[in-house]
C-alpha cells in the first residue's frame, strides 16, 4: 500500500503529466504570462460550464475582497456570515471596514443556520455571505428569499465547492457560486480544482457587475493608464491557468473519485455509534472537498490514526469569533455555541482523488479497531 496522504497532488499530477507539461510548455513558448492566452481560455471554459461571467484573480481571498469592493460596501456596513469557516471569509470584511455579524451553523452540515439569519439583520446589514463549507451548498433558496425581502446582496464563498449543485424545491439545479449576486472560488492546491500555486475567480450573472470586478482586479483601470476607481492588482497567471485548464476537464472524474471515497467512509463508519458522519442535505450535492466526522475526544482518535500512519486535520479548531485577531468584534465564549462545540469535535479524514481501495480500507479498519 502507498503511504496515505491528506491530499495527493503529485499522484494526481502523474496521471495527467503529459497534458500538464505540454500546456505549461505552450505558455512558456508563447510568453503570454498574464492576461489573454491560457488565462482567457480557462476563464471562457469555466464561464461556459457555470453559465455566468467569470473573472479570474490571484486567489480566493482576493475574490472575496473584489466582491465586496464591487458591490460598493463601505465602512460600517454589516455582512452576515458564520464564524466556522476559513479566516479569509471574515478577514476581507474587516480589512474593508465592514463588520461581520456572525450567525451560528447547523451542526449537521456545518453551514449557516438559515433560521437564525433574520434575527441578525439590522438597518446596517448590506449582505449575506454563506460559505459552502467542505464542498456542500448552504441552503441558498431561503437565503435568497431573505435577501430579497430585506434588499440584501448575497455573496457566496464557494472556495470549497466548485462543481457542487444546489437543488431548488422546484427541482431545478444550479452551480454553487452562481446563485447569489457574486460567487467566489479558490484554486488553492487542495481545492476541488487545484493550481500549482495560488489562483481564484469571481462569478457573477450581471454583466455590469462583472465589468466592475474585472476593472477592480486590474487597478481600477478603465482603459490603458486611465483609472476610474481605486483597485487592486489581482490576477491569475497563465502557468496556473494552463494547469487549471487541464484539470478542469477532469472535474467530473475528480468529483466522482471524491464521492466514491466518501461512500466508502460512509458505509464503513456509519455503523460506529460514536461517529457522526457528514450529512448530505437534500438540497445540495456534496463535492467532499473535506470528509469531516464529529466525535468526542477527537484528539485521541487523531493521535491513534497518526500512530498508524494515517494523517488527519482539524478544520477548524477555533471559530473565528474567538480568534485573537477578531476579539474586538465583541463576541465571547458562548456567543455561538454550535460553532464552538463543533470545533471541538471535527476531524477531517484523508480525502482526495487518488485514494485507492486498499488505503480507504486501511483507514476505516483502523478507525473500527479504535472503537472496538
Ligand atoms: C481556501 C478558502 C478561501 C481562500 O482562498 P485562497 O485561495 O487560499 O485565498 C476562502 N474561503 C474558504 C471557505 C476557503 O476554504
Amino acid at each position: 500500500m502507498q503511504p496515505i496522504k491528506m491530499v495527493d497532488l503529485y499522484g494526481q499530477y502523474l496521471k495527467i503529466k503529459e497534458e500538464v507539461d505540454h500546456s505549461v510548455q505552450e505558455v512558456i513558448e508563447s510568453s503570454v504570462f498574464l492576461k489573454g492566452g491560457k488565462v482567457a481560455v480557462f476563464e471562457k471554459e469555466l464561464s461556459d460550464f457555470l453559465g455566468c461571467h467569470v473573472i479570474s484573480c490571484g486567489n480566493g481571498t482576493d475574490a472575496l475582497q473584489l466582491a465586496f469592493m464591487a458591490l460598493g460596501l463601505k465602512q460600517g456596513d454589516e455582512v452576515i456570515t458564520t464564524p466556522f469557516t476559513f479566516v479569509s471569509t471574515v478577514e476581507v470584511l474587516v480589512f474593508l471596514g465592514i463588520k461581520p455579524v456572525f450567525v451560528d451553523i447547523d451542526p449537521a452540515t456545518f453551514n449557516i443556520d438559515v433560521n437564525l439569519i433574520e434575527d441578525a439583520i439590522s438597518p446596517k446589514t448590506k449582505a449575506i455571505l454563506p460559505v459552502h463549507l467542505f464542498g456542500q451548498c448552504a441552503n441558498m433558496e431561503p437565503i435568497m428569499a431573505i435577501a430579497k425581502r430585506h434588499k440584501l446582496k448575497v455573496v457566496e464563498d464557494a472556495a470549497q465547492s466548485l462543481g457542487c449543485l444546489y437543488k431548488f424545491t422546484d427541482g431545478s439545479r444550479q452551480q454553487s457560486g452562481t446563485i447569489g449576486d457574486i460567487g467566489c472560488t479558490s484554486f488553492f492546491p487542495t481545492k476541488n480544482i487545484g493550481a500549482f500555486g495560488d489562483g481564484g475567480a469571481v462569478f457573477c450573472n450581471d454583466p455590469d457587475l462583472a465589468d466592475k470586478v474585472r476593472s477592480l482586479a486590474n487597478h481600477g483601470m478603465e482603459k490603458k493608464y486611465h483609472y476610474k476607481s481605486v483597485g487592486i492588482n489581482s490576477r491569475l497567471d497563465a502557468i496556473q491557468a494552463a494547469i487549471l485548464e487541464v484539470k478542469f476537464k477532469k472535474l467530473g472524474n475528480y468529483l466522482s473519485a471524491r464521492k466514491n471515497a466518501a461512500s466508502h467512509y460512509n458505509k464503513q463508519l456509519q455503523p460506529i455509534q460514536e461517529i457522526k458522519t457528514p450529512l448530505q442535505s437534500t438540497f445540495s450535492t456534496h463535492t467532499y472537498n473535506q470528509y469531516t466526522i464529529q466525535i468526542e475526544e477527537r484528539d485521541r482518535l487523531q493521535a491513534f490514526l497518526k500512530e498508524h500512519g494515517i494523517p488527519s486535520q482539524v478544520y477548524y479548531p477555533k471559530p473565528l469569533h474567538l480568534q485573537k485577531a477578531y476579539t474586538n468584534l465583541g463576541y465571547k465564549e458562548g456567543s455561538l455555541p454550535t460553532s464552538e462545540l463543533v470545533s471541538q469535535k471535527v476531524l477531517s479524514l484523508p480525502m482526495h482523488t487518488e485514494l485507492d481501495i486498499d488505503q480507504l480500507g486501511f483507514i476505516s479498519n483502523s478507525i473500527k479497531e479504535y472503537y472496538s
